[in-house]
C-alpha cells in the first residue's frame, strides 16, 4: 500500500489503525450513525500529512483492503482502481487544522439534522455526552459558497467547515449531517454516537416547552477530566467492546 518499506513497528501501528478502521465503520452502521452514506478516518501514524480512508463503499460492507491512503489535499496515493468518496475533504481539512485530532467521522445522523436547519443550538443534555462541547457550532455552507449541491467537494469548503470546528470536536453541517473529531478512532466513534444520542435526548425535552437544564460548563469539565484518566476497560474502550460485540467484529484490547 505505501511508496517505500515501513519499519515493523510502524507496519504494527498501521494495522492496528486500519483495524479499528474497519470496525469502526461496522459499529457506526450498527448503531444507526451511517447507513449507505457517511465516513470515518484516520491519521496515518507515521506520517501526519496522510490520512486513511476506505473507498466508496457502503460502511457496513467496509473492509481492510478498501482501506486507502490520502494526502491532507485529497490525493489518492495508491488507488489501484478503488474509487473514493466525494466527500473526502472534510477529513483531510480538518487534520491540516487540527494537529491533535486524529480520527473524524462524517456522517448524515438523523437527530441532529432538526439543530441545523432551525438554528437550535445542540449542547449537552446528558452525562455521556459531555465530549461533544459545550455548544456544537452549525456550518452554514450558503455564507461563502452560495446554493451548492450541500456536498464538501473540495478543500476550499472543507476548511471553511474546519474553521466552523475551530477548537472544538465536532459541528453540524446544515441540511446534511456533522462533522465529529477526537484523537483516536475509539474517541471519534464514540462522540459521533452520543452526538446522536444526545441530540435525539435534547429533542424529546424541547417538547415539554420548559427551560432545558443543560449539562453546566464546570461539569463538562469534570467528566472529561475523569474521562482523560480512564484506563483500557473504562470509558471509549468499555463502550467500544459492547459496540464490537453488536456490530459482530472482533474486539482488540489496546495499551
Ligand atoms: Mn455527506
Amino acid at each position: 500500500m505505501m511508496g517505500r518499506p515501513l519499519a515493523r513497528e510502524t507496519v504494527a501501528a498501521l494495522d492496528e489503525v486500519i483495524e479499528d478502521l474497519v470496525a469502526a465503520n461496522r459499529i457506526l452502521a450498527a448503531q444507526g450513525v451511517v447507513d449507505g452514506f457517511g465516513h470515518v478516518s484516520a491519521r496515518h501514524p507515521e506520517n501526519p500529512q496522510h490520512y486513511l480512508l476506505s473507498r466508496a463503499r457502503p460502511p457496513e460492507c467496509i473492509e481492510a483492503a478498501d482501506i486507502m491512503e490520502f494526502t491532507l489535499a485529497g490525493e489518492a496515493i495508491d488507488a489501484r482502481g478503488r474509487r473514493p468518496y466525494n466527500e473526502r475533504f472534510i477529513h483531510g481539512a480538518l487534520y491540516e487544522a487540527r494537529p491533535d485530532l486524529h480520527a473524524v467521522v462524517h456522517s448524515h445522523s438523523p437527530s441532529v439534522i432538526p439543530f441545523g436547519i432551525v438554528g437550535e443550538t445542540l449542547r449537552p443534555v446528558l452525562h455521556m455526552a459531555a465530549t461533544i462541547g459545550a455548544r456544537v457550532p452549525i456550518w452554514e455552507p450558503r455564507d461563502r459558497f452560495g446554493d451548492t449541491d450541500m456536498l464538501v467537494s473540495d478543500m476550499a469548503q472543507g476548511r471553511d467547515l474546519a474553521r466552523a470546528v475551530g477548537t472544538g470536536k465536532s459541528a453540524l453541517m446544515r441540511g446534511h449531517g456533522s462533522v465529529v473529531a477526537g484523537r483516536s478512532v475509539r474517541e471519534a466513534v464514540y462522540v459521533a454516537v452520543y452526538l446522536e444520542v444526545n441530540a435525539h435526548l435534547q429533542l424529546d425535552a424541547l417538547r415539554f416547552g420548559k427551560p432545558v437544564n443543560f449539562l453546566s460548563p464546570g461539569e463538562i469539565d469534570k467528566i472529561l477530566a475523569r474521562q482523560a484518566k480512564g484506563r483500557p476497560a473504562e470509558g471509549f474502550d468499555r463502550a467500544w467492546e459492547g459496540w464490537c460485540n453488536r456490530a459482530s467484529v472482533p474486539f482488540k484490547r489496546r495499551g
